[in-house]
Parts: structure tokens; C-alpha cells; sequence
């Protein structure tokens, strides 16, 4: 009976991702948002037939159809794994009484997710006017969820206090001014003790066995510097998804938590 809203979900995802793709290049680049998109190398208006998401890409064969530039492999990516997030948001909050306003804070949530993710990972940078404009919508969404705003606010702190923390003992060498600015969005994004702690052990969870992983290939120096947003972001989808599930789990053993 859901199937139609399900392809609309996924259909939406796909058209967001590929205007997330636009959005990330020109906030990285000080350019407006509005105006036509075009290719970065020739510069040349991309028309409407040619932006159409994964399908163009498959079409042109990942060249610009003026240039032949190769079209960087990114964005189609972007738009196939936000289609499949904002797919199973939509399933997983289309049983909750709530299921407007958590949608919509999900969906916002899965927008910032991306957009840090690939911003971090691409430029060891996290975009924060991003992450400002978004804290401020997740605390208006997560008051009209029923979250207490005080409890909202002390989380958002810890999630902050947490990273300012290693920023200060690290002497700004580990992690980043964006990370603190991260972490206050998790915090507001997450105001539940057990999910905002679960989400911080995944990410550096996660981190560590990459690194790892990354230093037994010879791929990376030990000393060599690996961002930690993508980590965060992994370990929030983790959350987002599984956390509630996995938490329940763990404590159902009488958990030492
Ligand atoms: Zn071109």
C-alpha cells in the first residue's frame, strides 16, 4: 500500500542529491546558490536533459557532452546513496504517530549528513555555516518532538564540550574547529544519553578499524592525517538506523552502561 510513497521517497532523494552535489561545490567555491548549473571546466550551461540524476550520468558516460571533461564518479554516488537514505527514513518513520515532523528532521539530518561527509572527506574541511543553520532546525524539531528544550541544549553542549575537549589537548592538531561544531549538532540532532554515546563509540569505532585497516595496506603513514567527520557521519547513520535496536539489545543483558 505504501509502495507509490516509497518511490516518491526515493525518487525525491535522488533529486535532492543532485542538487546537494551543486550545493557542495558552490559553498566550497563562495558562490551563490541560485543560477543554472554548469561544468566546472568549460564552464558551459549544463541543460536540463543532461542533469538528470544517475541517468545522465550513465548517458554521457560520465563526460560533459561539450568538453568531454570526465564527470567526477561523486556525484552519482551522491544521488543513488541520498535516494537510498531518504528511502529508509521514510520506512523506518512511517510507523511513528510523529511521522511529519520526524520525517522532516530526519531528512534534514540526512542532507547535513551528506553534505559533511563529502565536503570532509574530499577537503579535510567542514562547511560551518552548514551545520550552524542546521543545529538551529534540528532544535526547533526536536521541541515539537516533545524533547525538552533545556535537554536539548546540554546535549548539544556535551556533544561540543566533547570535541572542544581533544581540540585543546590535542593542541588543535587531531581534531578540527568543525569538529566542535559537529558535535553541538549531534548533541541537538541525538538528545537521548545512550544514543548520543552509542554514536560516538561507532564513529570512533569505525575510525579506528579504517586507520588501522589503511596503515596495514601501506595506504597511510601512521602519523598521516585521516578526517574525522566521515567517521561521525558513518556512526550517526548507524545511530539513526540501528541504535535505538542495538541499544535495547545490549541492555537487555542487564548492560554495565
Ligand atoms: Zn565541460
Amino acid at each position: 500500500m505504501l509502495t507509490p510513497f516509497y518511490f516518491f521517497a526515493f525518487l525525491l532523494g535522488l533529486i535532492i542529491g543532485s542538487f546537494l552535489n551543486c550545493l557542495i561545490w558552490r559553498i566550497y567555491k563562495n558562490e551563490s546558490i541560485g543560477g543554472r548549473s554548469y561544468c566546472p571546466k568549460c564552464r558551459k550551461q549544463i541543460d536540463w536533459y543532461d542533469n538528470i540524476p544517475i541517468l545522465s550520468f550513465i548517458l554521457l558516460r560520465g563526460r560533459c557532452r561539450h568538453c568531454q571533461a570526465s564527470i567526477s564518479w561523486q556525484y552519482p554516488l551522491v544521488e543513488f546513496i541520498t535516494a537510498l537514505l531518504f528511502l529508509m527514513t521514510f520506512m523506518k518513520d512511517s510507523v511513528s504517530p510523529d511521522f511529519t515532523i520526524l520525517l522532516l528532521r530526519d531528512w534534514l539530518l540526512v542532507v547535513t549528513l551528506v553534505i559533511v561527509f563529502v565536503y570532509d572527506f574530499r577537503w579535510q574541511l567542514i562547511p560551518v555555516n552548514v551545520l550552524w543553520v542546521m543545529s538551529v532546525a534540528m532544535f526547533i524539531l526536536n521541541l515539537f518532538l516533545g524533547f525538552n528544550y533545556l535537554n536539548i541544549i546540554i546535549y548539544g553542549a556535551i556533544g561540543g564540550a566533547f570535541f572542544l575537549i581533544q581540540y585543546l589537548l590535542t593542541r588543535k592538531k587531531g581534531v578540527g574547529e568543525g569538529d566542535i561544531w559537529l558535535g553541538l549538532f549531534l548533541g541537538l540532532s541525538f538528545p537521548i544519553a545512550s544514543q548520543l554515546i552509542f554514536l560516538l563509540i561507532s564513529s570512533y569505532f569505525l575510525g579506528s578499524i579504517i586507520a588501522l585497516s589503511l596503515v596495514l595496506l601501506r595506504q597511510k603513514k601512521f602519523k598521516a592525517k585521516i578526517a574525522l567527520g566521515p567517521f561521525l557521519v558513518l556512526g550517526t547513520l548507524l545511530t539513526l538506523f540501528f541504535g535505538p535496536a542495538i541499544v535495547e539489545w545490549y541492555l537487555s543483558f542487564g548492560g554495565l552502561l
